[in-house]
């Protein structure tokens, strides 16, 4: 930063701000922004991107206009900027149309810093000309990865703010996000005309967030073996899928003496600012929530995030274990996830994209697979994460970062390919008709009554596999399907709600061309007393034409 630019900049940044340095690139982006720069700018949630239009708005001449897609932040940032002395102001839906005028009409007047606006506001001809009439120091583009149909959170009205290169292209545009994979990035880069400017790329790691991903055998008594043995007394969240799962989970922790709250946008106003509050302000609270749960809380102390279901995406994952943490000093990040969580996936992505384009249903296919691959891999989970995030690793040493389960893994990775073709082999003999635990029922040799019915204790995978438990096979089922060897179908004859099938790549996997590793205990092993067929290492072959 020039000298002539630190001085005035590091000035607001003390008065203003209250803060003593700029963080990361901040200072870089901050002089690029205030001498005229358009840029893109990638750093994650809680990076400290706000600072990076709002200083170059408070030294440039004229109004920031700031487009933000979520009405609830930006009324709370523009509310944060006034306490703080800033000339800011919001327009969205959410006002009334003489309040909205009174905007307008001290925009006109020049009578702010900095213009908070919906994007569809933005568009429309009467905001346009007014834009006009004014002198703008930058236009500040948040969550910018709204503009990508690849992107997580795709808004229509986004991909229409192409106009702002062509109307205004003299005007700084800053475009923020905290997640934009390669596809996603270039989208913004196209929409916003970015390809001639700069862009900064902060690093997504997080070194004091241990992370861990292990198989739910009993989610809630593993959640509170966790917090009991890890986290007493300690501020942390538990996300969960559904309203109902959220609330019937904090009302087990309270009965088991974990202080809990619980949030989620089913909840009436006053109960949910109230559980937010006393979260935020007390000590060790575990806020239990859906998603909704989290959007610009700023809490330094949160110890820990707990996932009892698969978030929807790494995005949403990499967010809310981002809240974790802040303050820099050890904190966990701790999910169980199980075949359910990806047949629940998969039927919303189904659902939820009938109506829209291939691409969009690719895209989020591609989301949930890479969320999987994360939960499935050996290897070590915070570099998986950062692969994800484009990040390249700092140094050549780099694959292990001794501060994740698989870095810390105790248990040894073993080759169960013989295992994964028994399961193979299984689900295509009883027809392809069947879920996980009827077939490890097979495996294991139960005499079921369902299994004699169907005569499936007479074909010649029934009792196999002895060698692993129960669990053991769990895993191993969870595994072909979250690397796509099976799939959920429907119902079919078997008359179970989700019925295993294989997929074209089961067959290189039943032919050995592909092997399995997979990270199990000694629990996951029967007892040797239950290896009735110790010799049967020859898999089972089947033919699949
Ligand atoms: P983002 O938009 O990237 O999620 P914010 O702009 O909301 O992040 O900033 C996250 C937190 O970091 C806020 O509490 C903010 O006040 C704080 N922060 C930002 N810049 C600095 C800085 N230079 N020094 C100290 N704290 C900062
Ligand atoms: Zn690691």
């Amino acid at each position: 930063m020039t000298a002539h630019l630190t001085a005035p900049a590091r000035t607001l940044l003390k008065e203003i701000f209250g803060y003593s340095e700029f963080r990361g690139q901040q200072a870089e982006i901050i002089t690029h922004v205030v001498n005229g720069g358009h840029c893109l700018v990638l750093m994650p949630t809680g990076g400290g991107k706000s600072l990076c239009y709002q200083l170059p708005a408070l030294l440039r001449n004229g109004v920031g206009i700031v487009i933000s897609p979520l009405i609830a932040l930006m009324e709370n940032q523009v509310a944060v900027l006034r306490e703080r002395g800033v000339r800011a102001a919001y327009l969205n839906s959410a006002l009334v149309p003489e309040a909205a005028e009174a905007v307008e009409q001290k925009m006109l007047a020049g009578e702010y810093d900095l213009v908070y606006v919906a994007p569809e506001r933005l568009l429309t001809a009467r905001f346009h000309a007014l834009l006009q009439r004014i002198a703008i120091s930058l236009f500040a583009i948040d969550e910018a990865h709204c503009v990508s149909q690849w992107g997580h959170d795709f808004r229509p009205e986004y991909g229409r703010l192409s106009v702002l290169p062509q109307q205004f292209p003299q005007v700084p545009r800053i475009a923020l996000t905290a997640s934009a994979d390669a596809r996603t990035r270039a989208d913004i880069l196209r929409c916003l005309d970015l390809h001639q400017a700069r862009t900064f790329i902060s690093s997504f790691d997080r070194p004091n967030l241990c992370y861990r991903i292990t198989a739910r055998s009993n989610g809630r008594m593993q959640l509170l073996n966790f917090i009991r043995n890890q986290h007493p007394g300690e501020a942390g969240i538990v996300y969960c899928q559904s309203r109902r799962k959220v609330e019937e989970t904090a009302a087990w922790l309270n009965t088991n003496q974990i202080p809990a709250l619980a949030y989620h946008a089913g909840m009436e106003a006053p109960v949910r600012t109230r559980h937010q509050k006393k979260f935020l302000q007390q000590t060790g609270w575990v806020m239990v929530a859906t998603s909704a749960f989290g959007l610009g809380i700023d809490k330094p102390d949160v110890r820990f995030v707990a996932h009892l279901d698969l978030p929807k995406s790494i995005e949403s994952y990499y967010q809310e274990t981002g809240r974790a943490g802040r303050d820099g000093l050890p904190a966990n990040a701790w999910m169980v996830y199980g075949p359910g969580d990806i047949i629940r996936l998969r039927s919303q992505i189904e659902s939820a994209t009938e109506q829209r384009s291939i691409l969009v249903r690719q895209a989020a296919t591609t989301r949930l697979d890479a969320l999987l691959a994360l939960c499935e891999t050996t290897m070590c989970r915070r570099r998986s994460l950062l692969d994800y995030f484009g990040e390249p690793p700092a140094s050549s040493d780099e694959s292990a970062c001794g501060n994740c389960d698989a870095c810390l893994a105790t248990v040894p990775v073993q080759d169960v390919t013989i295992a994964a073709q028994k399961a193979l082999s299984c689900a295509y003999r009883t027809g392809q008709c069947f879920g996980t635990e009827y077939l490890i029922d097979i495996l294991t040799g139960k005499q079921t009554d369902r299994i004699r019915q169907w005569g499936h204790d007479r074909i010649s995978t029934f009792g196999i596999g002895c060698e692993l438990s129960s669990e053991g096979w769990r895993i191993v089922f969870r595994h072909l399907l979250a690397l796509g060897y099976l799939i959920a179908g429907e119902d079919r004859a078997g008359g179970e709600r989700i019925a295993l099938q294989l997929t074209p790549a089961a067959r290189n996997l039943l032919r050995g061309e592909i092997r399995v590793k997979l990270r199990l205990s000694s629990r996951h092993h029967a007892p040797p007393h239950r290896q009735a067929h110790p010799d049967l290492s020859a898999p089972d072959r089947c033919e699949i034409r």
